[in-house]
C-alpha cells in the first residue's frame, strides 16, 4: 500500500479521543516516538469511558478508567490528560461537543491535532458483513474535524473566553487514508506497556492475561507485511 512519511515540522500535538483506551490501540506508539523526539503531546478525552465495563457501574468505572488512561499516557511521555464531561455511549456530533473541543483547541494551541478512526465500519466496504465502529467514535471524529475550524474563527463560539487559534497545521486521523506513517519499531514494548495499563478494562474483555492481550492488539495495529512496525494516519491541512 502506498504511503508517505508523517510530517515532522510541528512541535505541539493534541490527541483527541472518545474513550480511555482508544489512543492506546496503536496511535500511542506514534506518540511514544514523538515524545522521545522532544515533541509536546497532550491528550483530550471526550468521556471517561464509564459505560465501558460490563458488570461495573458507571460511578465506579469512570474514575477507574480515568486513572488507567493517565497511567497509559505517562508510559508514552504524556503528562497532561484532560477529560470533557460528555457521557460515554451517547456522544452526539453536535454543537455542544464542537464547542467543548474548540475551547480545548484554543487553550492548547496545537500545531497538530490527532484523532481516532471515525468511519462507519472497521472493515473495508467489500468485506461483508462488516464490523461496525461505535457511534461515539463516529461522533467524535466528525466533531474534531469541525472543531479545528471553529477554534480558528473568532465569530464561532465567541463567548468561550479563549483567544481563537488558527495555528493547526495538520489534522491526523489514526488508521485513515491515504497513509502517512510513523516508524514505531523502536517503541513496540512501550506501546504494549501503555495499553497494558488498561488492566481492569482488558481483564473484563477476556480471560487471557492483560499483557498478552495488549501485545496481540499492538501486533495487529503495527505489524507490516514485511515484518516492519508502523502506525498510519490520514492527513488533512488544519
Ligand atoms: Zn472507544
Amino acid at each position: 500500500m502506498a504511503s508517505s512519511p508523517f510530517p515532522d515540522d510541528w512541535q505541539r500535538a493534541l490527541v483527541v479521543a472518545a474513550h480511555p483506551d482508544d489512543i492506546e490501540y496503536g496511535a500511542a506508539a506514534a506518540v511514544a516516538v514523538w515524545t522521545a523526539a522532544g515533541k509536546e503531546v497532550h491528550y483530550l478525552l471526550a468521556t471517561r469511558g464509564e459505560a465501558g465495563i460490563a458488570g461495573l457501574s458507571p460511578a465506579e468505572a469512570g474514575p477507574l478508567r480515568e486513572e488507567e488512561e493517565r497511567r497509559s499516557a505517562a508510559v508514552v511521555g504524556v503528562a497532561e490528560v484532560e477529560f470533557l464531561d460528555h457521557r460515554d455511549g451517547v456522544l452526539e456530533p453536535g454543537l455542544p461537543l464542537r464547542r467543548d473541543l474548540a475551547a480545548a483547541i484554543r487553550r492548547h494551541r496545537p500545531d497538530l491535532v490527532v484523532t481516532m478512526y471515525g468511519g462507519d465500519t472497521w472493515t473495508p466496504p467489500e468485506v461483508t458483513p462488516g464490523a461496525l465502529n461505535s457511534p461515539d467514535h463516529r461522533a467524535l471524529t466528525r466533531s474534531v474535524l469541525d472543531a479545528v475550524a471553529d477554534a480558528g474563527n473568532e465569530w464561532i463560539f465567541p463567548d468561550l473566553g479563549e483567544t481563537p487559534w488558527s495555528g493547526v497545521q495538520y489534522i491526523a486521523v489514526h488508521a485513515g487514508q491515504p497513509r502517512h506513517v510513523v516508524d514505531v519499531s523502536a517503541v513496540v514494548e512501550v506501546a504494549v506497556a501503555s495499553l497494558t495499563e488498561h488492566r481492569r478494562y482488558l481483564a473484563a474483555l477476556s480471560d487471557d492475561p492483560v499483557e498478552e492481550q495488549a501485545r496481540r492488539q499492538i501486533d495487529m495495529a503495527t505489524l507490516t507485511e514485511d515484518g516492519g512496525r508502523e502506525v498510519g494516519f490520514g492527513l488533512y491541512w488544519g
